[in-house]
């Protein structure tokens, strides 16, 4: 196997034996196999894209499902991989005979074979490495593009669950994919289709932005308890807005407290989610700590995307999966052909486990500063710049993780200067997300923006603000210090580029996927900073902007 898609590849250079996040040598090779299989069918889905021709929703779903199911902490149920493989080559076959005569890659000619021990020998030829001899800057390039659609995909799946979509995104699909396998293309060429995938990233944002406000309304402040309440209980991890309104719906009155957490955090300032009483609060801290925090707890967990680690023996009777989510033996609730689902297990389960015996003493943070809620502030916040009273913004997002070295976005938190603002978004906000920040201008300044996707909040808030000052965002006192670890990650940094914003601090290590030349173009181009000190950033940032 060779993997280096996440931030905490062995090494800082791949995983070869088998991941730190838990995957194994099988898995990472069905993955790459998977991959393969989407990348060919994309070969014969483009002509036809090109010829006007429609593909059909069925197969756009299966490909935004396949390149979700290998997204860092997703999937890891060798079975699941198998079936998605078999699928695929009935997709090619179908795309095969409707596409124009032609010269097509290797991986749209390929045929799957039958059994899972022929897959994994044929995976040879569909790793990253194969090409020994690819120029070494394209093959970062490939991984970039291909890293940005995984995102995208996630961002896309969430959408497309509450009937929102994008045509736009779903032709990408195949056009990304396809370049992916294309020789003729030119490293100019990738690096235009690597801007056209941040491009992507922010139209899925946007729709994913758009299905999640108009569908659960505008998220608003909102208080959300971060300990524990008795009684029996589910918590709900991962994404998906949806999910939680199904399991809402169907505990209500049943006696069971639902609690967000990790990424679902944000959840609780949407208000057709926080009508519902029994939604009462958050549990634990980002998904790193979930084996931790999981342990033998008396309630049931459902995730719903990623991040799912390897479930301790204590709690894997009571984990449950639904979505693309797997893991070998752990139960997956399916969706049913009209569009619900049954929690009835989960439910049963949570009861029969009794939940916590004692309530613990509350405690508040403030969620649902989306780009409604701040930017109905700007004038409050346009005249507090004016004055002096607020010197700068911080934009501290993205995700957490386990590695060493994550302690620089506290720390930096805590030593931004009490006259600046501190944007917060994705589940790296953890690091800080519990320490009083107070107020300035009248306004808390700590404002959770949202999930990983709302950076298209922070974009909104930001365009929004520069044209209040009658400028452009690079020139306002506005500081991007973003931490990476999935490709969730990726797919938003590439947002962020795409729309020309300069200067970002990107941490707490570079990806091992960009190569030496590819690194120089982003920081030649785009003042990209690898992280430092805190203290330094911070100084050089405010020095910057005076
Ligand atoms: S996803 Fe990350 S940790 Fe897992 S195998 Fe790939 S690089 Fe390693």
């Amino acid at each position: 196997m060779f993997c280096y898609q996440c931030e905490q590849t062995m090494g800082g250079k791949g995983c070869t034996k088998s991941g730190v996040c838990g995957k194994t040598p099988e898995i990472a090779n069905l993955q790459d196999l998977l991959i393969y299989q989407l990348k060919g069918i994309s070969c014969y889905a483009k002509p036809l894209i090109e010829e006007g021709q429609i593909i059909d929703k069925e197969i756009v779903k299966f490909v935004e499902n396949g390149l979700f199911t290998t997204l860092t902490n997703v999937n890891f149920d060798a079975q699941v991989h198998v079936e998605l493989l078999k699928e695929s080559q009935r997709i090619k076959e179908g795309l095969r005979s409707k596409a124009p005569i032609g010269e097509y890659a290797d991986a749209a000619t390929y045929n799957l074979s039958d059994t899972k021990e022929e897959m994994l020998k044929d995976s040879v030829k569909a790793g990253i490495m194969y090409d020994q001899d690819l120029d070494a800057d394209i093959r970062s390039l490939r991984s970039t593009i291909l890293y940005g659609l995984k995102g995208i995909s996630a961002y896309g799946h969430q959408a497309r669950f509450i009937n929102y979509q994008s045509d736009q995104v779903d032709h990408f699909y195949f056009l990304g994919l396809e370049a992916t396998t294309n020789d003729n293309l030119t490293l100019e060429d990738l690096i235009r289709m690597t801007m056209r995938t941040g491009e992507i990233s922010v139209e899925v944002m946007r729709i994913l932005d758009e299905a999640n406000t108009e569908t659960y309304q505008n998220p608003s402040p909102h208080k959300v308890n971060v300990n524990i309440k008795k009684g029996p209980f589910i918590i709900v991890s991962g994404h998906d807005l949806r999910d939680l309104e199904l399991l809402l719906q169907q505990t209500e009155g049943k006696g069971i407290n639902i609690y967000t957490h990790g990424e679902m955090l944000p959840c609780h300032g949407y208000p057709s989610l926080n009508k519902y009483k029994h939604l009462v609060g958050n549990y634990g801290s980002a998904w790193q700590n979930q084996q931790k925090e999981f342990d033998n707890i008396p309630g049931c967990i459902l995730m719903t995307t990623n991040c799912l680690m390897r479930p301790r023996e204590s709690y894997k009777d009571r984990i449950f999966t639904t979505n693309v989510v797997g893991w070998d033996g752990i139960k997956n609730v399916k969706l049913n052909e009209d569009a619900t689902k049954d929690f009835g297990e989960i439910i049963n389960k949570a009861l029969q486990l009794g939940g916590f015996k004692e309530d613990e003493e509350e405690k508040k943070i403030l969620v649902g500063f989306g780009h409604h809620e701040t930017l109905s502030h700007a004038e409050t916040i346009v005249n507090a710049v004016k004055e002096g009273q607020i010197k700068h913004f911080f934009l501290i997002g993205g995700c957490d993780g386990a590695k060493p070295g994550r302690n620089y976005y506290t720390e930096f938190a805590q030593q931004v200067p009490k006259d600046c603002v501190i944007l917060t978004l994705a589940c790296g906000k953890y690091r800080f997300n519990k320490l009083d920040f107070g107020t300035v201008a009248g306004l808390p300044r700590l404002l959770d923006v949202g999930q990983c996707n709302d950076a298209y909040s922070a974009v909104r808030i930001a365009s929004a603000l520069a044209d209040a000052f009658d400028t452009n965002v690079n020139d306002l006192p506005l500081t991007i210090v973003l931490s990476w670890y999935e490709q969730k990650a990726v797919a938003d940094l590439l947002a962020l580029l795409s729309l020309g914003i300069n200067g970002m601090y990107l941490g707490p290590s570079l990806p091992a996927f960009i190569s030496p030349n590819v690194l120089q173009y982003l920081v030649d181009t785009f003042d990209i900073k690898p992280i430092s000190t805190p203290h330094d950033d911070l100084k050089n940032s405010l020095q910057q902007h005076c």
